[in-house]
Protein backbone atom coordinates (compact mmCIF):
# COMPACT_ATOMS: atom_id res chain seq x y z
CA UNK A 1 0.00 0.00 0.00
CA UNK A 2 1.49 3.27 -0.98
CA UNK A 3 0.85 6.54 0.61
CA UNK A 4 -0.12 9.66 -1.73
CA UNK A 5 0.58 13.53 -0.31
CA UNK A 6 1.16 15.10 -3.64
CA UNK A 7 -1.35 14.95 -6.67
CA UNK A 8 -0.15 14.51 -10.39
CA UNK A 9 -1.43 16.81 -13.48
CA UNK A 10 -0.69 15.35 -16.91
CA UNK A 11 -1.79 17.76 -20.07
CA UNK A 12 -2.32 14.98 -22.39
CA UNK A 13 -4.19 16.39 -24.89
CA UNK A 14 -4.68 19.79 -26.94
CA UNK A 15 -6.15 21.43 -29.84
CA UNK A 16 -4.43 22.08 -32.95
CA UNK A 17 -6.24 24.36 -36.10
CA UNK A 18 -6.84 23.26 -39.62
CA UNK A 19 -4.65 25.91 -40.95
CA UNK A 20 -5.72 25.15 -44.94
CA UNK A 21 -9.67 25.43 -43.84
CA UNK A 22 -9.47 28.77 -42.02
CA UNK A 23 -7.75 29.93 -44.95
CA UNK A 24 -10.26 28.85 -47.32
CA UNK A 25 -12.97 30.05 -44.49
CA UNK A 26 -11.28 33.72 -45.24
CA UNK A 27 -10.71 33.10 -48.55
CA UNK A 28 -14.45 32.68 -49.12
CA UNK A 29 -15.45 35.79 -47.46
CA UNK A 30 -12.67 38.02 -49.21
CA UNK A 31 -10.64 38.34 -46.27
CA UNK A 32 -7.11 38.78 -46.96
CA UNK A 33 -5.24 40.89 -44.52
CA UNK A 34 -5.83 38.97 -41.35
CA UNK A 35 -3.83 36.59 -39.40
CA UNK A 36 -3.15 35.37 -35.63
CA UNK A 37 -0.18 36.36 -34.07
CA UNK A 38 -0.50 33.69 -31.73
CA UNK A 39 0.64 29.73 -32.26
CA UNK A 40 -1.48 28.47 -29.22
CA UNK A 41 -4.31 26.71 -31.25
CA UNK A 42 -6.71 27.00 -28.53
CA UNK A 43 -6.11 31.01 -28.65
CA UNK A 44 -6.24 31.20 -32.27
CA UNK A 45 -9.46 29.38 -31.97
CA UNK A 46 -11.36 31.48 -29.50
CA UNK A 47 -10.12 34.53 -31.43
CA UNK A 48 -11.58 32.90 -35.02
CA UNK A 49 -15.21 32.40 -32.70
CA UNK A 50 -15.05 36.05 -31.54
CA UNK A 51 -14.36 37.26 -34.64
CA UNK A 52 -17.35 35.09 -36.54
CA UNK A 53 -19.71 36.83 -34.24
CA UNK A 54 -19.19 40.18 -35.73
CA UNK A 55 -17.13 39.00 -38.84
CA UNK A 56 -14.30 41.68 -37.62
CA UNK A 57 -11.23 39.97 -39.75
CA UNK A 58 -11.72 42.91 -41.90
CA UNK A 59 -10.06 45.49 -39.58
CA UNK A 60 -9.06 43.77 -36.56
CA UNK A 61 -7.61 46.85 -33.55
CA UNK A 62 -4.09 46.37 -32.78
CA UNK A 63 -2.63 44.08 -29.84
CA UNK A 64 -3.16 40.72 -31.60
CA UNK A 65 -4.47 37.84 -30.25
CA UNK A 66 -3.40 38.85 -26.42
CA UNK A 67 -5.80 42.06 -26.59
CA UNK A 68 -8.64 40.57 -28.57
CA UNK A 69 -9.08 37.96 -25.62
CA UNK A 70 -7.85 40.39 -23.04
CA UNK A 71 -11.22 42.14 -24.19
CA UNK A 72 -13.42 38.81 -24.77
CA UNK A 73 -13.23 38.14 -21.15
CA UNK A 74 -12.84 41.97 -19.75
CA UNK A 75 -16.70 42.25 -21.86
CA UNK A 76 -17.66 38.28 -20.62
CA UNK A 77 -18.17 37.20 -23.65
CA UNK A 78 -17.57 34.30 -22.06
CA UNK A 79 -18.85 31.50 -24.64
CA UNK A 80 -16.25 32.09 -26.82
CA UNK A 81 -13.86 30.58 -24.18
CA UNK A 82 -15.68 27.61 -24.59
CA UNK A 83 -14.24 26.53 -28.45
CA UNK A 84 -11.04 25.26 -26.79
CA UNK A 85 -10.43 22.41 -24.40
CA UNK A 86 -7.48 20.65 -22.86
CA UNK A 87 -7.29 16.97 -21.80
CA UNK A 88 -5.76 16.12 -18.02
CA UNK A 89 -5.04 13.15 -16.41
CA UNK A 90 -4.98 13.65 -12.59
CA UNK A 91 -3.65 10.81 -10.52
CA UNK A 92 -2.77 10.26 -7.06
CA UNK A 93 -5.82 11.95 -5.36
CA UNK A 94 -8.49 10.73 -3.39
CA UNK A 95 -11.98 9.79 -4.20
CA UNK A 96 -13.60 12.82 -1.69
CA UNK A 97 -11.71 14.80 -4.26
CA UNK A 98 -12.68 13.57 -7.64
CA UNK A 99 -16.25 13.88 -5.52
CA UNK A 100 -16.10 17.32 -5.57
CA UNK A 101 -14.31 17.96 -9.32
CA UNK A 102 -17.03 16.52 -10.80
CA UNK A 103 -19.95 18.64 -9.33
CA UNK A 104 -18.35 20.82 -11.98
CA UNK A 105 -20.66 20.45 -14.65
CA UNK A 106 -20.71 22.84 -17.68
CA UNK A 107 -18.26 22.27 -20.03
CA UNK A 108 -16.65 19.26 -18.31
CA UNK A 109 -16.30 15.73 -19.00
CA UNK A 110 -14.81 12.77 -17.10
CA UNK A 111 -13.58 9.38 -17.17
CA UNK A 112 -13.16 7.77 -14.02
CA UNK A 113 -11.37 4.51 -12.99
CA UNK A 114 -13.79 2.26 -12.22
CA UNK A 115 -14.31 0.67 -8.53
CA UNK A 116 -16.51 -1.64 -10.01
CA UNK A 117 -13.94 -3.14 -12.57
CA UNK A 118 -10.97 -2.69 -10.97
CA UNK A 119 -9.54 -4.61 -7.84
CA UNK A 120 -8.72 -2.07 -5.00
CA UNK A 121 -7.27 -4.83 -2.79
CA UNK A 122 -3.78 -2.70 -4.30
CA UNK A 123 -5.32 0.29 -3.83
CA UNK A 124 -2.84 3.52 -2.41
CA UNK A 125 -4.81 6.31 -0.52
CA UNK A 126 -4.24 9.84 -0.55
CA UNK A 127 -3.11 11.37 2.72
CA UNK A 128 -4.20 14.97 4.03
CA UNK A 129 -0.71 17.17 4.77
CA UNK A 130 -2.47 17.83 8.20
CA UNK A 131 -2.68 14.53 9.43
CA UNK A 132 0.27 13.10 7.66
CA UNK A 133 2.56 16.13 9.91
CA UNK A 134 1.56 14.57 12.87
CA UNK A 135 2.69 11.41 13.60
CA UNK A 136 -0.15 10.27 16.59
CA UNK A 137 -2.82 11.52 14.09
CA UNK A 138 -1.36 9.60 11.16
CA UNK A 139 -0.74 6.65 13.42
CA UNK A 140 -4.59 7.14 13.40
CA UNK A 141 -5.39 7.08 9.91
CA UNK A 142 -3.14 4.58 8.89
CA UNK A 143 -4.75 2.38 11.18
CA UNK A 144 -7.99 2.88 10.09
CA UNK A 145 -7.31 3.03 6.06
CA UNK A 146 -5.37 -0.71 6.16
CA UNK A 147 -8.50 -1.91 8.36
CA UNK A 148 -10.84 -0.88 5.78
CA UNK A 149 -8.63 -2.53 2.98
CA UNK A 150 -8.16 -5.85 4.81
CA UNK A 151 -12.24 -5.56 5.16
CA UNK A 152 -12.54 -4.88 1.39
CA UNK A 153 -9.77 -7.82 0.46
CA UNK A 154 -12.26 -10.27 3.10
CA UNK A 155 -15.14 -9.17 1.60
CA UNK A 156 -14.17 -9.72 -2.26
CA UNK A 157 -13.34 -13.39 -0.76
CA UNK A 158 -16.59 -13.88 0.54
CA UNK A 159 -18.73 -12.12 -1.92
CA UNK A 160 -16.52 -14.23 -4.87
CA UNK A 161 -17.47 -17.58 -2.86
CA UNK A 162 -21.30 -16.36 -2.39
CA UNK A 163 -21.62 -15.62 -6.36
CA UNK A 164 -19.35 -18.66 -7.77
CA UNK A 165 -22.47 -20.33 -9.11
CA UNK A 166 -22.23 -17.21 -11.97
CA UNK A 167 -20.28 -18.47 -14.94
CA UNK A 168 -19.36 -15.32 -16.53
CA UNK A 169 -15.68 -14.29 -14.30
CA UNK A 170 -16.24 -10.77 -14.87
CA UNK A 171 -19.84 -10.30 -13.95
CA UNK A 172 -18.76 -12.30 -10.77
CA UNK A 173 -15.74 -9.80 -10.15
CA UNK A 174 -17.91 -6.91 -10.55
CA UNK A 175 -20.72 -8.35 -8.49
CA UNK A 176 -18.43 -8.67 -5.61
CA UNK A 177 -16.25 -5.57 -6.06
CA UNK A 178 -19.11 -3.22 -6.59
CA UNK A 179 -20.10 -4.25 -2.77
CA UNK A 180 -17.15 -4.74 -1.26
CA UNK A 181 -15.96 -1.37 -1.96
CA UNK A 182 -18.70 -0.15 0.27
CA UNK A 183 -15.96 -0.30 2.88
CA UNK A 184 -13.25 1.34 1.25
CA UNK A 185 -12.29 5.18 2.42
CA UNK A 186 -12.63 8.68 0.81
CA UNK A 187 -8.72 8.46 0.87
CA UNK A 188 -8.84 5.67 -1.54
CA UNK A 189 -6.76 6.52 -4.57
CA UNK A 190 -7.71 6.99 -8.26
CA UNK A 191 -7.39 8.25 -11.35
CA UNK A 192 -9.38 10.82 -13.73
CA UNK A 193 -9.45 11.42 -17.37
CA UNK A 194 -11.10 15.38 -18.17
CA UNK A 195 -11.66 17.43 -20.36
CA UNK A 196 -12.99 20.98 -20.11
CA UNK A 197 -12.90 24.11 -21.95
CA UNK A 198 -11.07 27.08 -21.13
CA UNK A 199 -14.64 28.75 -19.42
CA UNK A 200 -15.20 25.78 -17.63
CA UNK A 201 -11.48 26.03 -16.31
CA UNK A 202 -11.38 29.40 -14.90
CA UNK A 203 -14.63 29.06 -13.33
CA UNK A 204 -13.28 26.18 -11.28
CA UNK A 205 -9.77 27.96 -11.02
CA UNK A 206 -11.69 30.54 -9.76
CA UNK A 207 -13.87 28.24 -7.19
CA UNK A 208 -11.27 25.88 -6.06
CA UNK A 209 -7.91 27.64 -6.48
CA UNK A 210 -9.23 29.70 -3.51
CA UNK A 211 -8.69 30.00 0.13
CA UNK A 212 -12.12 28.87 1.05
CA UNK A 213 -11.80 25.38 -1.35
CA UNK A 214 -10.84 22.08 0.08
CA UNK A 215 -6.97 22.00 0.65
CA UNK A 216 -6.52 19.22 -1.90
CA UNK A 217 -8.70 20.55 -4.45
CA UNK A 218 -7.24 23.99 -4.25
CA UNK A 219 -3.77 22.00 -5.03
CA UNK A 220 -4.83 20.70 -8.36
CA UNK A 221 -6.63 23.71 -9.30
CA UNK A 222 -3.20 25.64 -8.65
CA UNK A 223 -1.53 23.17 -10.91
CA UNK A 224 -3.72 23.13 -13.56
CA UNK A 225 -3.80 26.92 -13.52
CA UNK A 226 0.16 26.97 -13.28
CA UNK A 227 0.03 24.82 -16.73
CA UNK A 228 -2.31 26.56 -18.12
CA UNK A 229 -0.26 29.94 -17.76
CA UNK A 230 2.60 28.16 -19.91
CA UNK A 231 0.23 27.03 -22.51
CA UNK A 232 -2.58 29.65 -22.92
CA UNK A 233 -1.17 33.13 -21.30
CA UNK A 234 -3.85 35.01 -23.16
CA UNK A 235 -6.71 33.13 -21.82
CA UNK A 236 -5.38 32.89 -18.54
CA UNK A 237 -2.73 35.54 -17.61
CA UNK A 238 -5.08 37.62 -15.76
CA UNK A 239 -4.49 35.44 -12.52
CA UNK A 240 -1.86 35.58 -9.71
CA UNK A 241 -0.61 33.47 -6.85
CA UNK A 242 -1.10 34.28 -3.26
CA UNK A 243 0.87 32.09 -1.61
CA UNK A 244 -1.59 30.62 1.90
CA UNK A 245 -0.06 30.20 5.41
CA UNK A 246 -0.77 26.40 4.74
CA UNK A 247 1.93 25.95 1.69
CA UNK A 248 -0.79 26.15 -0.93
CA UNK A 249 -1.66 29.01 -3.24
CA UNK A 250 -4.31 30.62 -3.99
CA UNK A 251 -5.46 32.19 -7.43
CA UNK A 252 -7.23 35.97 -7.94
CA UNK A 253 -8.35 37.60 -10.72
CA UNK A 254 -10.96 40.56 -11.56
CA UNK A 255 -12.34 39.27 -14.65
CA UNK A 256 -14.49 36.18 -12.18
CA UNK A 257 -17.11 33.96 -14.02
CA UNK A 258 -16.86 34.88 -17.41
C1 LIG B 1 -15.81 26.24 -0.99
C2 LIG B 1 -16.89 25.35 -1.55
C3 LIG B 1 -17.73 24.65 -0.70
C4 LIG B 1 -18.73 23.84 -1.21
N1 LIG B 1 -19.55 23.15 -0.35
C5 LIG B 1 -20.52 22.36 -0.82
C6 LIG B 1 -21.39 21.64 0.05
O1 LIG B 1 -21.28 21.73 1.25
N2 LIG B 1 -22.33 20.85 -0.50
C7 LIG B 1 -22.52 20.76 -1.85
O2 LIG B 1 -23.42 20.05 -2.30
N3 LIG B 1 -21.71 21.41 -2.70
C8 LIG B 1 -20.72 22.21 -2.24
N4 LIG B 1 -19.89 22.86 -3.11
C9 LIG B 1 -20.06 22.64 -4.55
C10 LIG B 1 -20.81 23.79 -5.22
O3 LIG B 1 -22.12 23.91 -4.71
C11 LIG B 1 -20.89 23.56 -6.75
O4 LIG B 1 -21.60 22.37 -6.99
C12 LIG B 1 -19.53 23.42 -7.38
O5 LIG B 1 -18.65 24.40 -6.91
C13 LIG B 1 -19.66 23.54 -8.90
O6 LIG B 1 -20.00 24.88 -9.18
P1 LIG B 1 -21.02 25.27 -10.34
O7 LIG B 1 -22.34 24.59 -10.16
O8 LIG B 1 -21.00 26.76 -10.43
O9 LIG B 1 -20.23 24.65 -11.61
P2 LIG B 1 -20.81 24.07 -12.96
O10 LIG B 1 -21.67 22.91 -12.72
O11 LIG B 1 -19.60 23.80 -13.81
O12 LIG B 1 -21.64 25.23 -13.56
C14 LIG B 1 -21.02 26.41 -14.02
C15 LIG B 1 -22.07 27.50 -14.07
O13 LIG B 1 -23.02 27.17 -15.08
C16 LIG B 1 -24.32 27.55 -14.62
N5 LIG B 1 -25.14 26.33 -14.47
C17 LIG B 1 -24.69 25.04 -14.48
N6 LIG B 1 -25.72 24.20 -14.33
C18 LIG B 1 -26.82 24.94 -14.21
C19 LIG B 1 -28.19 24.64 -14.02
N7 LIG B 1 -28.62 23.40 -13.93
N8 LIG B 1 -29.05 25.66 -13.94
C20 LIG B 1 -28.64 26.95 -14.03
N9 LIG B 1 -27.35 27.33 -14.22
C21 LIG B 1 -26.46 26.33 -14.30
C22 LIG B 1 -24.14 28.28 -13.32
O14 LIG B 1 -23.97 29.65 -13.58
C23 LIG B 1 -22.86 27.69 -12.80
O15 LIG B 1 -22.18 28.52 -11.86
C24 LIG B 1 -18.89 23.69 -2.62
C25 LIG B 1 -18.03 24.40 -3.47
C26 LIG B 1 -17.05 25.22 -2.97
C27 LIG B 1 -16.14 25.95 -3.93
Amino acid sequence: MKIIREPSVYLVGKQTTNDSEIDRFLDDHDVDNWSSDTDVAGQKLCEIAGRVCYMSFAKPRPGGNEAYLDRIINVRHGSVLEHCVWNFIFTGVSRSFTHELIRHRAGFGYSQLSQRYVDESVADYVEPACIAEDAELHAVWLAAVEHAQEAYVKLVAGLNHKFAGIEDKTQRRKLSRQAARSVLPNATETKIFVTANARALRHFIELRANEHAETEIRVVASNVLEILLTEAPNLFGDYDFTPLPDQTRAAQTKNTKV
